[in-house]
């Protein structure tokens, strides 16, 4: 046997369970040059490690499969255990943990850690299979033999950047079901009737959305392909098609101007190039707010509940991460164990869990990967 447990994937998750096991207990397969390239990546490159506010919330996906693992391994948990190794993140945007300088300060962490475990860089894993209680891993150059299995590798996103369906295969495999992956944490692409959006290319404005009985509250940025922005890549969280509603005014009240003598565009508090867009788009003149007609002011007030279908999202190579995954009824949600197939785990984002903006993902993966270390440690899978 060539190590008592495989890790499938060198990323947040795998990275996690690697320093959280005693030395020499697992071989993590990786098929980049490098471990955890989205970490390096993250947060504009400063990576968003977790958030004060945290809860089952800020996640897509089964409450109670999510709740034991963000109880057992919280935020101030994560936080401690960074501090343990030397790293005292930043608080930013009120709640938002990101690293000081760069995201390469909590990777080199992992990496220190990781070093006590066997890493097997440049293999892409192809297969797996099953015989007489051990694991048979196929890679891009050998087989690995194992009597346990961690898929750590991750969902769609991001492909130059080493994703993979490999986890999901993996999964099918051993008899789980998948629930419909998508693209989320994306930008939208547009129809023809907002095609005007992308002349506001660039340009960045407070907004609330409406999208499946969520609010997704904060910035919107137009783009060449659409809309971007916190606000949006929340929103497609929980898009699945169809209407979203965007307040483009969310903290202003239609009441406190009535009988007002200003220009629409000094009036309302939004850039004014995406006013007069809009005063295009809905053929309204740009005049004095107390001179508009009551059909005139019904149209203008749509900006408070503008509402269109987006086309689509801008794809899995744009996408932060991956919404949807192995199906968590099929998962113990205090292991990580498959309820399918003995010996086999499943953490991060391969799972159908998937968190807003804020630094939910990686404390997802986190979390997760200290309940199977948890249960690994008490098993001694590794001795
Ligand atoms: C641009 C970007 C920015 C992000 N910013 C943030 C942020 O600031 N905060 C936050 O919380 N989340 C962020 N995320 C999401 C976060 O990176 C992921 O949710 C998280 O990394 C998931 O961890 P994981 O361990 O499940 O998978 P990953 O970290 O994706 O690791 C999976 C690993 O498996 C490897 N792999 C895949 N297939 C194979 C195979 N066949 N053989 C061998 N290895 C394989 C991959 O190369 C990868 O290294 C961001 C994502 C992106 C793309």
């Amino acid at each position: 046997m060539d190590n008592q447990i495989i890790i499938i994937g060198g990323g947040a998750s795998a990275l996690m369970l690697a320093s959280l096991l005693p030395k020499q207990t697992v071989t993590i397969i990786e098929s980049n040059a490098k471990l955890g390239a989205k970490i390096l990546v993250s947060g504009g490159g400063k990576c968003n490690i977790t958030n004060t506010e945290m809860g089952t919330e800020y996640y897509l996906g089964d409450a109670d499969f999510v709740a034991p693992s963000l109880k057992a391994f919280s935020e101030k948990s994560l936080l401690k255990w960074l501090e343990r190794q030397g790293l005292n993140p930043e608080l930013r945007k009120e709640t938002q943990y990101f690293c000081r300088d760069s995201a390469k300060e909590l990777l080199d962490i992992f990496i220190k850690e990781a070093k006590k475990q066997k890493i097997v860089l440049n293999e892409e894993v192809l297969s797996v299979s099953k015989r007489d209680d051990i694991f048979y891993v196929k890679t891009s150059k050998k087989t690995y033999t194992s009597s346990a299995m961690v898929v750590a590798s991750g969902g769609l996103s991001f492909p130059k950047l080493g994703a993979s369906s490999i986890g999901y295969e993996i999964a099918e495999y051993f008899g789980h079901n998948i629930v419909k992956t998508a693209p989320a944490l994306v930008g939208f692409t547009v129809q023809k009737e907002q095609f005007f959006f992308k002349a506001l290319s660039g340009v960045s404005t407070d907004v609330s959305i409406k999208v499946a009985e969520q609010e997704c509250k904060g910035a919107l940025l137009f783009a060449h392909k659409g809309m971007s922005g916190p606000a949006v890549l929340d929103a497609s969280l929980y898009w699945e098609k169809g209407r979203i509603e965007i307040d483009f005014l969310p903290d202003f009240s239609w009441k406190g101007v009535q009988g007002s003598k200003k220009q629409i565009s000094s009036l309302l508090p939004m850039p004014k190039r995406v006013t007069k867009a809009f005063l295009i788009e809905l053929e309204l003149e740009d005049k004095p707010y107390n001179t508009l007609t009551k059909s005139e002011l019904e149209k203008l007030h749509t900006l408070s509940h503008y509402s269109f279908a987006p086309a689509g999202t801008f794809g899995y190579s744009k996408a932060e991460v991956t919404k949807g995954g192995v199906d968590t009824s099929e998962v113990d949600n205090i292991t990580m164990m498959s309820k399918e197939e003995k010996g086999l785990y499943l953490l991060g984002e391969v799972l159908d869990v998937t968190g807003r903006l804020g630094g939910y993902n990686f404390q997802w993966a986190f979390a997760s990967a200290y309940s199977c270390a948890k249960h690994i440690k008490g098993k001694n899978h590794g001795k």
